[in-house]
């Protein structure tokens, strides 16, 4: 078997809020192609995780990689530009535009992508080509011309999931997605994350267990801000510190 390709590393991550370790020697490899989920209690560290492997924090020590390249002391849009980008739990959605102006605007950010060599009227008809895909393709096909104030909670979700799409990610890290919505939204968004996940890597943070279940390869816990145990799920949650941990909260 070959040995899989790292996605996203994490190298002793520590970050320190005025002395307050809220990550403490976080190691972690992310391969190419998987579905990775990061779990642990509330005030684990997740969040901050996120944040240092999207480059909305600087580590205080420690590296993080992606593809093989070191990313940790660059801004979070060249870390987009490098194939990672992150759909927020707070909303990033424009209320008062359509789904579809939404997703067009996001189209236009800075991020190099092919269109951008194309002359200005086909890039029109491009990006508006691109956008019909991408709703397609995150189950908004038929709401293209409504608010996005206008859409349920999930179908919310879904646009955010479309809008961190425009950059064309290798790379998808989903903040909670399924929080806040009941079992047909979820399984709409555990459809939506398998179909986003072929050909990319996704990493989510999410509190739900059959979700988890559901969806991930692997699995790292955090406790205390640091790695309690990382693996195949099915391996991990057997592990009895694990089930201590989430017994004990
Ligand atoms: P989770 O997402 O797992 O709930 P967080 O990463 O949000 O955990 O928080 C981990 C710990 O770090 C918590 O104790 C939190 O209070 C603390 N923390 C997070 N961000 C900051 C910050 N900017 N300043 C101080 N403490 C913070």
């Amino acid at each position: 078997r070959p040995t899989p390709v790292a996605a996203l590393e994490a190298r002793h991550l520590v970050k320190e809020f005025r002395g307050f370790r809220a990550t403490n020697d976080v190691s972690l490899q992310i391969n190419e192609g998987e579905i990775h989920a990061i779990i642990g209690p509330n005030g684990a560290g997740k969040t901050t995780l996120f944040n240092l492997l999207s480059g909305f924090l600087r580590p205080t020590s420690g590296e993080v990689h992606l593809f093989g390249e070191r990313v940790d002391q660059l801004r979070p849009y060249e870390i987009v530009r490098r194939g990672l980008s992150r759909s927020f739990q707070i909303s990033s959605v424009f209320p008062t535009m359509t789904v579809r102006d939404n997703v067009l605007v996001a189209l236009q950010s800075p991020t190099p992508l092919p269109h951008q060599f194309w002359s200005p009227l086909s890039r029109l008809d491009a990006l508006g080509e691109q956008a019909e895909q991408i709703l397609e393709a995150v189950g908004l096909g038929a709401a293209h011309e409504r608010l996005a104030a206008d859409l349920s909670h999930g179908e919310k979700r879904q646009l955010e999931i479309g809008i961190s799409l425009t950059q064309q990610p290798r790379v998808l890290l989903l903040d909670e997605p399924t929080s806040g919505m009941g079992s047909e939204g979820i399984a709409r968004v555990i459809a939506l994350v398998r179909e986003v996940a072929r050909g990319r890597t996704v990493v989510l943070v999410e509190h739900n267990m059959s979700v988890v279940a559901e969806l991930a390869d692997r699995i790292t816990v955090l406790q205390y801000g640091a790695v309690l145990a990382s693996g195949r799920y099915d391996d991990v949650r057997q592990d009895p510190r694990v089930i201590e941990a989430y017994l004990g909260e």
